[in-house]
């Protein structure tokens, strides 16, 4: 018998430990589809997010680190040790109407061909943003912005605005980076550039050709009037989106209830997730506010996920 399966979770019979998921939103417990790493601009290594996970009682998690699929293989690695279902995940960063707009891509059969290449064109947007955005920041003060946000990076990863956070923070120009998004980095400031992403269809056509399901990434964060909103959710639903999250994070309890209406209304699945980035902040992983009772279907009811809803062992993936 090959040595491999006694470290198969399923045949150790992890899977017990592993619950089917709910068949609704506001029963369900123990999972968080949307968490960041060190392969973006989270603060933990992939291994170091899954026990924190498992930790807290998480059993299903998507690794979602912003443009990137590099913590997945790692993160993979220690939660089959573990039996906890972890989703392949990616946010995508991407333009629609001249709006930044994140969109998650679960992923469970991996990411195809034309995805890979699209992760290096939002690399090599990353590097010419980050190039403007330090451009940006130099009007307002801070030189050599790119190499003190690669020094506040500590490490080769693509830069994000974060880091410019961080760099802005450290040269004494703001007094934290609450303020650095505030005055310079934040929706419509200066150092906000969005025209180096490709567009929402764009991404979405990315995901689709890779059979994952494409999630609109905190909704109720871009700003946008409720029929702006509509208008995403209509452009996104054409190029072929299927999700929102219903929950990101701590939400003001009657928006979330008027989300879940608007993504009823639009036949959405609903999805879950804490946004977490690093340990002592306001959010843990699986933080979320509750659901409502709604309508609104969960994300793992979608058929491609049916098998990391029932607790199956975690898809086996070409990354
Ligand atoms: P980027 O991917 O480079 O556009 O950076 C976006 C990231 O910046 C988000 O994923 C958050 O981690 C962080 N961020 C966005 N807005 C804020 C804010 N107001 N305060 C602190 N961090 C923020
Ligand atoms: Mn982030
Ligand atoms: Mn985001
Ligand atoms: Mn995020």
């Amino acid at each position: 018998m090959p040595i491999e399966t006694s470290l198969d979770p399923a045949a150790c019979g992890d899977d017990r430990s592993r619950p089917p998921l709910a068949d609704t939103l506001d029963a369900a417990t123990g999972v968080d589809l949307h968490m960041h790493s060190r392969a973006s601009d989270g603060a933990l290594t992939p291994t170091e997010l899954v026990d924190l996970c498992h930790a807290r009682g998480i059993r299903h998690m998507a690794l979602s680190d912003h443009d990137t699929l590099d913590g997945v293989a790692e993160a993979q690695a220690r939660a089959a040790t573990l039996g906890l279902g972890l989703m392949p995940a990616a946010e995508l960063s991407c333009q629609w109407r001249g709006q930044g707009v994140h969109i998650v891509a679960l992923l469970p059969a991996g990411a195809s061909d034309g995805f890979q290449a699209g992760l290096d064109v939002l690399t090599n947007a990353r590097e010419a943003r980050s190039r403007e955005i330090a451009h940006r920041l130099e009007k307002i003060g801070l030189d050599d912005g790119l190499a003190r946000a690669r020094h506040e990076a500590g490490s080769e990863r693509p830069l994000g605005r974060p880091d410019f956070a961080a760099a802005l923070v450290t040269a004494g120009l703001v007094p934290d980076r609450a303020a650095a998004f505030k005055r310079y980095l934040g929706a419509g400031k200066r150092g906000d550039v969005k025209m180096h992403w490709p567009t929402l269809e764009t991404v979405v056509g990315w995901i689709r050709e890779s059979g994952g399901v494409a999630v609109i990434a905190h909704p109720l964060r871009y700003g946008m009037t409720r029929r702006k909103r509509d208008l995403l959710i209509e452009a996104f639903i054409a190029a072929g989106g299927e999700a929102a999250e219903l929950v990101s994070g701590y939400q003001n309890p009657g928006s979330t209830f008027d989300l879940a209406r608007q993504l009823h209304h639009h036949g959405l699945y609903g999805s879950l997730g804490s946004d977490f980035h690093y340990p002592g902040g306001a959010l843990a992983p699986g933080t979320v506010s509750p659901a409502p009772r709604s309508h609104v279907v969960p994300v793992w009811r979608h058929p491609a996920l049916a098998e990391f809803a029932a607790g199956a062992s975690s898809p086996s993936v070409t990354l």
